[in-house]
């Protein structure tokens, strides 16, 4: 499969409005003024494309979906799997209008009970559409997900994870490929499911702890237990130096950036 992270930030993404307000001169530690000149530092909201035997997957829809899918020329989307009902990973979903109207169907996404609860009242017009609108309406066939499923030849398994209080976050597992974008605590049985790894893509919010993502050092120990064979950092803050803390990550762990793509 190919996959290619088409966001890779937390929610404020990269730069911050709050360091463009004060010119960047508060910035901790200039990542948001690099972002300027250098790609590799501009981190929008967290999203990751997957492709495998033809099948085209997106995981979540984020708030920067439409600059994302121009950015990578996404032509075609057959399914969405969501992670959880955070405003970062949903606010996109609008814009799936245009593949439900060029593929001519509704587009399957995924999520828990929870997740999908949270799209169904945060879009009450796609679910429940009013008889006359303009401009377009996607069309969605929601599942809930609560065991695997096959996509294509992927077999697509959610690894419920600890994000703060919100219920119904997950994770997925993609045949030996886990995505873990938003997460603080990864239990026993989650922990059961993530064995045998070829790569594992984990959440890195910064250097300090926060009370709903993992710290590096906190990631760095779950990557240790876990043991896979290569790692990938994602939904990071202005915090992280891409080129200067990549010296601080062991063999095989590295900071993904927007636009990376990787071949598992
Ligand atoms: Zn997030
Ligand atoms: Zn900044
Ligand atoms: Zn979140």
């Amino acid at each position: 499969m190919r996959l290619v992270f088409l966001g890779t930030g937390t929610s404020h993404g990269v730069p911050t409005i709050d360091c463009m307000i004060d010119h960047y001169a508060h910035c901790p530690r200039g990542v948001c003024h690099k972002a300027q000149n250098d790609p590799r530092y501009r981190r929008t909201r967290t999203s990751l494309w997957v492709c495998s035997d033809g099948f085209s997957l997106l995981i979540d829809t984020s708030q920067d979906f439409r600059q994302q899918v121009l950015a990578q020329q996404v032509r075609r989307i057959d399914a969405v799997l969501y992670t959880h009902g955070h405003a970062d990973h949903i606010y996109g979903l609008p814009d799936i209008r245009s593949y439900c109207r060029l593929q001519q169907g509704p587009i399957d996404i995924y999520g828990s009970a929870e997740t999908i609860d949270i799209l169904r009242r945060g879009f009450s017009y796609v679910f429940n559409p009013p008889p006359q609108v303009g401009g377009g309406i996607p069309q969605v066939r929601e599942h809930m997900l609560d065991g695997s499923l096959l996509l294509g030849n992927l077999r697509v398994e959610p690894i419920p994870v600890v994000h703060g209080p919100l219920q119904g976050c997950y994770g997925y597992r993609l045949n030996d490929v886990a995505y873990l974008p938003d997460v603080h605590e990864i239990g026993a049985e989650a922990m059961a499911r993530l064995q045998g790894l070829d790569l594992l893509i984990l959440n890195c919010l910064r250097f300090r702890r926060h009370a709903t993502h993992l710290s590096l050092e906190e990631s760095l120990a779950y990557i240790e237990a876990l043991r896979p064979r290569r790692s990938l950092l994602t939904h990071m803050t202005h915090d992280i130096d891409f080129e200067q803390d990549s010296a601080l990550l062991p063999a095989g762990v590295a900071f993904a950036h927007d636009g990376l793509e990787v071949e598992a």
